[in-house]
């Protein structure tokens, strides 16, 4: 009779196995908006100084995994990738912002919107999912000639296949608004989908407040004009 507890239990094992979707995670208002410490978070790891520009730089753990593939494809290939920006929380988007706020002169309806050509506002940041790293150079010229352009080429050939794509490309009649074109900005999108879609989901405008002219998100329509505007991931195995 002792069987029968056991037998219950591996099949209760194996069918969470078996459905993935069971156990997919969920994501909390405050880490899609960018309000946690990296350092403390369970999901996320350091990156060693050696593959990035500075220390201190976080990703979420299946995200530097699969980075690490690429990276190593990318070096047998003969490129040089060097991560310059990972994630940054809230606090230190909002710093970015501030500066920036500060910095760019009047007048202030207009302010925003020359930030947002490539900054984002606080809480609005795909960097704050621990999905997305910056590459090499901060510049579309770095990755227009030399090795720059070399190294981009191979990207677009390849980085889907580590799961990585690039979501600010020229625009189109898909993707009219938003962020500009970024050659240095790539996504991990098995993740980044899902974060995608739960801040869709969760986060509203009340949500973007406590920085310097926060009240233009609402009349922006960041989240639909710059979250949502995107280009879309590359079809999955099953589609193609
Ligand atoms: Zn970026």
């Amino acid at each position: 009779m002792r069987i029968l507890p056991l037998l219950l239990s591996l099949s209760l094992f194996f069918s969470a196995a078996w459905r993935p979707n069971v156990s997919l995670p969920r994501y909390s208002k405050a880490e899609l908006t960018g309000r946690f410490v990296p350092r403390q978070h369970p999901h996320f790891v350091a990156i060693p100084p050696r593959y990035a520009s500075r220390s201190g730089m976080y990703l979420r753990k299946e995200v530097w995994r699969a980075y690490q593939e690429m990276l190593q494809a990318a070096r047998q290939a003969g490129h040089t990738l060097t991560i310059v920006s990972a994630t940054r929380n809230w606090r230190y988007q909002a710093g970015i912002w501030n500066r920036k706020w500060q910095s760019y002169g009047p007048p202030e309806n207009t302010r925003a919107r020359r930030i947002l050509r490539y900054s984002s506002m606080p809480g609005t940041s795909r960097h704050h999912w621990g999905t997305e790293v910056d590459l090499n150079a901060l510049n579309n010229e770095y990755f227009e000639s030399g090795a720059g352009r070399q190294l981009y080429r191979w990207l677009q050939a390849h980085a889907a296949q580590y799961g990585f794509y690039q979501p600010y490309t020229p625009f189109h009649r898909f993707r009219d608004q938003g962020y500009r074109e970024e050659k240095w900005h790539w996504s991990y999108y098995p993740i980044a989908q899902q974060l995608e879609r739960a801040y869709l989901h969760l986060v509203d405008y009340e949500d973007l407040r406590g920085f310097r002219g926060s009240s233009y998100a609402r009349s922006l329509r960041v989240i639909n004009n710059y979250v949502r505007s995107v280009e879309a991931p590359p079809p999955g195995p099953d589609s193609q």
